[in-house]
């Protein structure tokens, strides 16, 4: 049965182009004695945007394990499938992200609820979890109303597993299921029994992605109740080790964090509750490399600036454009961002002082950042100019991405340095 270590990390990179400095990133936490494993991932909107196939990024993870002589396991992630996209990822991926959030509260059958209901009777009381303060209350009313609001979506992604075992063979990939996108955060007491109905549908999930309190949004901190976050994250923890040993479930169930990257507040949080629960932990990061590209481009001056430049410029015109597919994880405040006019007059270092993830820095802009990073799209439109100039540029855009996902995301949350 293919499984996935303790610790692993989703990287993505909008033109798969970066994928051996990606990947140097977690040798630098490997030669300190920390295993992290690299999934790439990609969703479908992601490919459907900028004109890649899953097969791209399977050559991509493929090619940067060979000429680093990786000596561990890689992934290639389905991020956020459903029956409806999965099909063209089933050849090229081998870990696949169920996303069930849109089935949440369609309604099972009666016959499918009450069986659910009646099988979870032993646990009707108050039921103690180590790790949760506070017992939780399960009456047949919560059950029910549990069962109304989840059952559908866990039958759902059993559906989904299903098929895709179907094709790829029971064993030969890690399976996460993500409710991430849901309405609202799960409670330990709902994690709890969405876990008991994946074990009944037989789902060997490896990963599970709940909501949390607050705002994953891209490419910038969290924002939200820090102190509930952390008391989530914890007992999410405490329910998975409890619902792992109940259900049967795989030994290495872990949390999977769809991050939007740069999460600092948040990592040494995590780092800490992981540690001591003894926990594994998959991050899910967004994409945040291609602004290491655009910080790569703008630094070195000349056509890299002006190219940085123009971006912004065509980016800004086109902002609604830009903006829609991503208006539910980006907070944008348009008065606040600079006009392009603005923009051309700045230096290379006034450029990567705004763009840059240095919340310290007077200089950075949540809003110039969030705007070039849902612009990539804008690069694609002229590739070949664009991937010249990476060509052109390699070994500074190189170590601005080994950087970040080292600095920024291994070293506080794995390896808690930097914190
Ligand atoms: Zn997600």
């Amino acid at each position: 049965m293919r499984s996935i270590s303790k610790f692993s990390m989703g990287i993505g990179d909008r033109f798969g182009m970066e994928g051996v400095a990606q990947l140097r990133a977690f040798q630098a936490a490997l030669d300190r004695g920390v295993t992290i494993t690299p999934v790439w991932n990609k969703s479908n909107r992601e490919h459907s945007l900028i004109g890649t196939l899953p097969e791209d990024v399977r050559s991509e993870a493929d090619t940067a394990v060979a000429r680093c002589q990786w000596p561990g396991d890689h992934f290639v992630d389905a991020d956020h499938i459903g029956l409806g996209t999965v099909d063209k990822f089933l050849v090229a991926s081998d870990f696949f992200t169920i996303d069930v959030a849109d089935a949440i509260g369609k309604p099972a059958s009666g016959e499918a609820i009450a069986a659910y209901t009646a099988a979870m009777l032993p646990f009707l009381g108050a039921l103690r979890i180590p790790g949760v303060a506070a017992p939780l209350s399960v009456t047949h009313a919560s059950l029910t109303e549990i069962a109304t609001k989840y059952l559908f979506a866990v039958e759902e992604a059993g559906r989904v597993y299903r098929h895709i075992a179907q094709s790829k063979g029971e064993g030969n990939f890690v399976t996460e299921v993500s409710f991430d996108e849901a309405q609202t955060p799960q409670t330990p007491a709902e994690l709890f029994f969405i876990l008991a109905a994946a074990a009944r549908e037989r789902i060997p999930v490896a990963t599970v992605a709940p909501k949390f309190t607050g705002e994953f949004l891209k490419g910038i901190d969290y924002v939200g109740d820090i102190g509930r976050f952390t008391q989530e994250f914890e007992e999410d923890l405490a329910v998975l080790a409890f619902a792992r040993k109940t259900f049967a479930l795989p030994e290495g169930l872990k949390l999977s964090i769809h991050s939007g990257s740069d999460k600092f507040s948040l990592y040494p949080i995590m780092h800490q509750a992981i540690m001591k629960a003894d926990a594994g932990l998959h991050l899910k990061t967004a994409g945040t490399t291609w602004l290491e590209e655009v910080i790569g481009l703008a630094a070195a001056g000349g056509d890299g600036l002006a190219f940085a430049k123009a971006l912004y410029r065509e980016a800004y015109g086109r902002y609604d454009d830009m903006a829609k597919p991503y208006l539910t994880v980006i907070a944008i405040d348009r008065q606040a961002l600079p006009t392009p006019a603005e923009v051309d007059g700045w230096s290379a270092e006034a450029y990567v002082a705004a763009l840059a993830h240095d919340q310290a820095c007077p200089r950075f802009s949540i809003h110039f950042r969030q705007m070039v990073h849902i612009s990539f799209r804008l690069a694609a439109e002229q590739r070949p100019r664009y991937l010249a100039l990476l060509e052109a540029n390699r070994a500074s855009i190189e170590a601005h991405v080994f950087d970040n996902i080292l600095k920024r995301h291994i070293e506080p949350l794995f390896l808690r340095i930097g914190v």
